[in-house]
């Protein structure tokens, strides 16, 4: 008898119909002798429906109150779950975040977990029943409810997983595992068997929205052995091929491991790039700049400094769309004169793109095969950044679909690897 826990999303949640379905294929683990812990989403749709309703009263909704209000999303979830069980004649439990405790810091709407009691949940385990929690939520040090940042139920499933070293971690979603690429844009994309841990964290970091990066960051860091797979199937299947579907995310290479250059694709529309021009060229600047951005907890990705004309230079970096608004009043408040820059402008009409692989370490050339597909395309590239194991590009929003499909072609990744 192992602790198994169960991660459905919002589409696996997405009707009574389908929250029954979710509670037959549990009650099946569960009669199988494992001790389960399940964590649903809210229903599909129904976090951004509420995050509407706030904009429709507060352009900028308070985030403590945007969090009281998302968090009962997926607490209508929980409940719906462990009463579907029940009617299945499975004795289950549901909790809220702040009920387990699941301990974050106070940063709403994207809260980090910091402990989770499970003393609760092991007492309802031992005493026999399905424990159901609420994904993406905890609670702070003064009591006040938190969320974790959209796609956060994955994390609150794994930290969970983590915290009580359950057996294994079953992301359930829409798709049957982990492609090289959204097979939403790309048809053709593959899916792996495996991934390898650094691999899918790329990805993650880069806006492979299939798991939330820090549940990717908890799964290597407790090394939980965690699998994504599809919930669309039939719920009563064979365990042992359940078991075995889908995309597991491995900690070691080995040589069984598929061995392609490039392994993914990801892209990332929720990036925004804000430009600084004709600012002074003299040591500090990007620290009186950034340095501020960073102090309003404003986080930055990609960076380029250029020289300009007349001894200035020209600034350029990416941060959410969400904070968009936010740096560039900041920008235009406090820093332009600051720093004396002639111009702050700024595109929300971005998309990065990124390719990724833990072979690319051992092979010359990757970065200029991914520029030269892009420009047979015509496709303009904005900036560029790179690390060992991935190469990204910021490009015109309006060629993201032609740039993913370009490259996935280009890298051979609709072909079974060798
Ligand atoms: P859930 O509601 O179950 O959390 P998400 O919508 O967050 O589901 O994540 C699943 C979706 O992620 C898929 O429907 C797919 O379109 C998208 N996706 C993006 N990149 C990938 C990838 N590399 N492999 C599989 N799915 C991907
Ligand atoms: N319901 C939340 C969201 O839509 C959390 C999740 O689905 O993981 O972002
Ligand atoms: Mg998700």
């Amino acid at each position: 008898m192992s602790l198994i826990v169960h991660k459905y999303g919002g589409t696996s949640m997405g009707s009574t119909e389908r929250i029954k379905n979710v509670a037959r294929r549990v009650a099946k683990w569960h009669k199988a002798g494992h001790q389960m812990v399940v964590v649903p989403s809210a229903m599909s749709g129904e976090t951004n429906r509420l995050i509407g309703l706030a904009k429709e009263i507060q352009e900028n909704p308070d985030p403590r109150e945007l969090d009281m209000l998302c968090c009962t999303g997926e607490q209508a979830s929980v409940a719906l779950l462990a009463m579907a069980l029940k009617a299945q004649g499975i004795d289950a439990v549901s909790f809220s975040g702040w009920q387990v405790p699941i301990q974050t810091d106070s940063s709403y709407t994207k809260a980090r977990i910091e402990s989770i009691d499970d003393t609760r949940v092991r007492a309802e385990l031992n005493a026999g029943k399905v424990v159901v929690i609420t994904g993406f939520q905890g609670i702070d040090a003064l009591g006040n409810q938190t969320t974790l940042g959209r796609g956060g139920s994955d994390t609150s499933a794994v930290a969970i997983a983590a915290a009580m070293k359950a057996a294994e971690c079953l992301i359930y979603t829409d798709v049957d595992g982990i492609y090289t690429t959204d097979p939403r844009v790309v048809p053709e994309a593959r899916r792996m068997n495996v991934v390898s841990f650094e691999e899918m964290l790329e990805m993650a970091s880069l806006g492979s929205k299939v798991l939330q990066i820090r549940s990717v960051e908890f799964a290597g860091k407790y090394r939980v052995p965690t699998r994504t797979l599809s919930s669309l199937t039939d719920p009563d299947i064979d365990l042992e091929i359940e078991m075995k579907s889908g995309t597991l995310i491995t900690f070691e290479e080995d040589e069984h491991m598929e061995q392609a250059v490039v392994s993914g694709i990801a892209f990332n529309r929720d990036e925004a790039k804000i430009m600084i021009r004709g600012v002074p060229d003299k040591p500090g600047v990007a620290y009186q700049i950034l340095g501020e951005v960073a102090d309003a907890n404003i986080d930055v990705d990609m960076i380029v400094q250029n020289q300009g004309v007349d001894g200035t230079t020209d600034f350029t970096f990416t941060v959410h769309r969400n904070e968009y608004a936010k740096t560039m009043d900041l920008l235009k408040g406090k820093v332009q004169g600051k720093v004396a820059a002639k111009e702050v402008a700024g595109d929300t009409a971005v998309c990065k793109v990124s390719i990724v692989g833990i072979g690319m370490r051992s092979h010359v050339g990757i970065a200029s095969l991914m520029f030269k597909t892009l420009s047979e395309e015509g496709i303009n590239i904005q900036m560029i950044s790179t690390s060992e194991i991935k190469v990204s590009v910021l490009i015109d929003d309006k060629y993201m679909e032609l740039a993913v499909r370009a490259l996935h072609k280009a890298f051979g990744l609709d072909k079974a690897p060798a």
